[in-house]
């Protein structure tokens, strides 16, 4: 925070306004956090240059929470309250590009305009008989705004700022709610007006999303708006498509929109025109008039983490500002977060459940099929081969998953047992068939496919493993005529080919869709009735300790996407390790059985839900130099008697893009505890700057690798 003189001939900004003021040699844009009559500053205070706003932009509560997530984050409150801004706003411009340049007639302003001023004319006689018009409007027609100002300057016509004002209206719902989900409707309303979490635990396609267009449909009946938080917009078209069949009044604010939309949408919702958002991560910082309920839809999903910068959870966040608004905030998922878990079970939130499916269908049927010893065509065993076969024939729709894309994970010498590796990141590059290529999916580094090896100049170079594009090869070859779907980053980096892939697919004729996660995400595919996990074992056995919950939603999330109509759904999981207790709980006692072993292990081995943590990183050119400035930074916390620390140590990613990477794990009995700490540790750690190692703090860390 910086103090400023407010000049005498400027107005008095409200806290949350806009201003410009200097800063070194240039000009930027500040925000007004308090307007007092004295500073501690020695040196004389420099002037604001301009307030660009009449009214704060940035409400009280906004403000609250980006001085308590500055805090908990370690994070430079400047740059959080940015993010709080959208982009089209954060430079200064102003809000009046946000509304619509509209004409009016002046009533009863006489009308006497030379016959030879056609345009003018013929300008006043259409806003005579159509009434106000948009400037756009006018335009359109071709009367040009030089035609509109004359008129305007003779006192004959206005111009004023439309609020596009949209009316409410709520379609009810067709649906006959279940009793589980009459239940969560009603405890939810219950609590309008004061603090409460819920976690609305439901399996894939108990009807989540219906409890929270009701809650919500009674909130807006209130008076009050509801934002609702989802993980990744782009991947399922559908999810906003469903809230505006039900409300007039919704917007959607996600990267995919221009600047101008997103502001607009920022707009709606703060001036209380909108009454229901529907956004991703950046959304929970949206000022709202009148916020009444929050709901975050698939909680688990890492996306609400942001990963590098500002590393705020948009979900922790959604409960901090339910809490400050006094409102219901409810985490829907079929396979909540150990977090969540642990909060519903120790009492904080309210436990809802959805056990039953909507449709008739019964939840699919899991097995294993034990890889040892068999042998496999491109990583499909015959059973999985025989099992879509059987599935096709009956006319419906299987889906495998494979969490790689590419062709195969790595190039080996099979002369010399080198394998193809990116100098930049020291892992081995990805094969690619479309086009051939290597790449590092690290750093994005693309080489031609080489024909000798880099090490021994033999021409014995083999794919090793399966990764998206092989797995197509080989199902295209062995179910010829069948439509094979390829799902993943590679396919789909234009929408427009996302949402063509997922129409081919709703037409429900027989048809294979091979895919990665981008699969596993709320999309309802009605005809799949098989769901084939081409191998479970690599997210057990990893470095990062969330892995396996992480792999654990994956898996029961693409297997909810088996027989969600009517037709009965199967799910089979290929495996090398059958025993492996993590997938047996999964598979025999489902994700609940999964999370109560798992959440047992972290209490063990005391990590996160049951201590808190967080991760400090450095990266620099030289791995010697990141370890040392850890070593700096931790020094003052390290004699901490309540504070554990692992490492500094290379981080299981060691290289990335030619940058040594390093990291220390912190972990404290409580968040009160870690708090303290790093806060002492960003205190001291100004002396510690360096011009060649970057190091981040990343409080709650979702991924650790
Ligand atoms: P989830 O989000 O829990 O996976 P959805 O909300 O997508 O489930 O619901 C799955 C399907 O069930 C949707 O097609 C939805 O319209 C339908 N559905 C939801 N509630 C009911 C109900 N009470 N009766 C009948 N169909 C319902
Ligand atoms: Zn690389």
């Amino acid at each position: 925070m910086f103090d400023y003189r407010l000049p005498e001939d400027l107005p008095i900004p409200g806290v949350g306004a806009r201003v410009r003021v200097p800063f070194g040699r240039t000009e930027i844009i500040g925000i007004c956090l308090g307007i007092g009559s004295s500073t501690e500053t020695e040196a004389p205070l420099k002037p604001i240059s301009a307030v660009i706003d009449a009214d704060p932009l940035l409400t009280g509560d906004i403000i609250e929470l980006m001085l308590w997530a500055a805090d908990y984050y370690q994070h430079p409150l400047g740059d959080a309250l940015l993010a709080a801004l959208p982009g089209y706003l954060r430079d200064g411009r102003s809000l009046d590009a946000l509304y619509e340049t509209w004409w009016r007639i002046i009533p009863g302003a006489s009308d006497e305009i030379s016959s030879r001023a056609h345009a003018q004319r013929a300008a006043l006689e259409h806003l005579r008989t159509h009434g106000a018009t948009a400037q756009t409007t006018l335009t359109g027609l071709g009367f040009a705004p030089r035609v509109l100002t004359t008129l305007a300057g003779k006192g004959l016509v206005e111009s004023f700022q439309s609020r596009l004002e949209s009316d409410l209206t709520v379609h009810p719902s067709p649906l006959e709610l279940t009793a589980e989900q009459r239940e969560a409707v009603t405890a939810i309303h219950a609590s309008q007006g004061r603090f409460r979490p819920f976690l609305l635990h439901g399996v894939t396609g108990s009807g989540k999303t219906e409890v929270y267009l009701q809650a919500i449909a009674r909130t807006l009946a209130r008076g009050a708006q509801a934002m609702v938080l989802v993980p990744e917009i782009s991947l399922t078209p559908q999810t906003v498509a469903r809230f505006e069949a039900r409300f007039s009044s919704v917007a959607a604010y996600h990267s995919g929109l221009t600047e101008l939309d997103r502001a607009k949408a920022w707009e709606g919702c703060r001036t209380g025109r909108t009454r229901v958002l529907v956004g991703t991560r950046s959304a929970i910082f949206v000022p709202f008039a009148n916020l009444g309920i929050i709901a975050v839809d698939e909680e688990h999903d890492g996306s609400f983490k942001q990963q590098d910068g500002f590393h705020y959870s948009a979900r922790d966040l959604a409960a901090k500002r339910a809490q400050d608004l006094a409102i219901p905030v409810v985490f829907g998922t079929a396979t909540p977060a150990l977090e969540t878990l642990y909060n519903a079970q120790s009492g904080r939130y309210t436990h809802l459940r959805l056990t039953q499916r909507t449709a008739s269908a019964p939840p699919p049927r899991f097995s294993l099929i034990d890889l040892r010893g068999q042998s496999l065509t491109d990583g499909l065993s015959n059973q999985l081969i025989a099992a879509v076969r059987g599935h096709i024939q009956a006319g419906n729709q299987a889906l495998l998953f494979i969490n790689r894309r590419g062709y195969a994970p790595s190039l080996l010498c099979t002369r010399c047992g080198t394998s193809a590796t990116c100098a930049r990141c020291e892992m081995p590059f990805t094969v690619h068939q479309q086009p051939p290529s290597l790449r590092c999916h690290h750093c994005n580094t693309r080489t031609p496919l080489p024909k000798q090896c880099s090490e021994c100049d033999h021409d014995a170079l083999r794919p090793v493993g399966f990764g998206t594009q092989r797995t197509e090869a080989a199902i295209t070859s062995l179910f010829e005529g069948i439509k094979v779907i390829r799902i993943d980053r590679d396919t789909t980096r234009n929408q427009a080919h996302l949402v063509a892939k997922l129409d081919l697919i709703h037409q429900g004729e027989p048809a294979i869709l091979v895919g990665t996660q981008m699969l596993a995400k709320g999309h309802h595919f009605p005809c799949v009735t098989l769901v084939g996990v081409l191998n479970a074992d690599a997210g057990f056995a990893s470095a990062d300790f969330r892995a396996p919950e992480h792999t654990a939603q994956l898996i029961e999330q693409v297997a909810g996407r088996a027989g969600r109509a009517e037709r009965p759904g199967q799910v089979i999981i290929q495996t090398y390790n059958p025993d492996n207790p993590m997938l047996r709980a999964l598979i025999e006692r489902g994700y609940d059985g999964f999370a109560a072993l798992e959440l047992d292990h972290r209490r063990t081995a005391e990590l996160p839900p049951f201590r808190a943590m967080a991760l400090i990183r450095a990266e620099g050119s030289e791995q010697r130099a990141a370890l040392d400035c850890l070593d700096t930074l931790l020094q003052p916390i390290k004699q901490h008697a309540n504070i554990e620390i692992w490492g500094p140590v290379p981080a299981p990613m060691a290289r990335r893009a030619d940058r040594y990477r390093t990291q220390a794990v912190i972990l404290a009995p409580q968040r009160r505890v870690l708090a303290t700490a790093l806060t002492q540790l960003i205190d001291a750690a100004h002396a510690a700057r360096s011009r060649t190692v970057r190091w981040s703090l990343d409080v709650d860390p979702y991924d650790m690798v």
